[in-house]
């Protein structure tokens, strides 16, 4: 079974679906300083960031991400040459999602932040718990008890897993963010 949550930026311009398939994706906490640098590029760190400087995400295929109103509100940066591709709205400055520079890996980082829940009974049982805290050694102050200091090894087999699924499976297309192999529009590098 399979669950379909709303996506929608602060402001209402951008809007999407996000379908929530069971053993296809992690819902972590990034605390890297990647994360925290897009969080201040964008000017939201009080609104994206908890505590400890951490970014909830939700990583899934890109198939399964939908953009349904407001595309043209996309915009993307890269903090260097090379980077993650980072999408935002350029109507509110939301985070959209992080996916790499291939069009071809079959992943998407979501921020947890576009979905919409009820309340957080709601989202816990859509989404389960969060699973991994990665990189805590950049948290803002104290490091949470549950966090890594880096990535957990043991995570990496499931990450694999993953890909591979994703790639066999051609999971990478449809993607909100790439149109016939190309960009939805061309990342500025910071
Ligand atoms: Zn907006
Ligand atoms: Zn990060």
């Amino acid at each position: 079974m399979s669950n379909v949550v709303n996506l929608r930026c602060a402001c209402g311009t951008v809007k999407g679906k996000l379908k929530i398939v069971p053993g296809s994706y992690f819902h972590v906490h990034c605390l890297c300083c990647d994360c925290q640098s897009f969080a201040s590029y964008l000017k939201k760190e009080e609104n994206i960031l908890d505590e400890h400087g951490g970014t909830e995400l939700f990583q899934t295929y890109p198939e399964y991400m939908e953009i349904t109103e407001g595309s043209e509100n996309i915009g993307c940066i890269q903090l260097r040459e090379k980077g993650l591709y980072r999408w935002h709205t350029t109507c509110c400055n939301m985070p959209l999602a992080n996916t790499m520079a291939s069009p071809k890996i079959p992943f998407v980082g979501i921020s947890a932040k576009l979905m919409q829940f009820g309340n957080e009974k709601e989202k816990t049982e859509v989404l389960g718990p969060v699973t991994m805290k990665a990189f805590g050694k950049y948290s803002k102050g104290d490091m949470p008890k549950d966090a890594h200091p880096k990535f957990p090894i043991s995570y990496m087999p499931k990450i694999i897993g993953f890909m591979l699924k994703g790639m066999l499976g051609k999971k990478n297309i449809p993607s909100p963010f790439f149109r016939n192999g190309e960009p939805v529009t061309k990342a500025k590098v910071l």
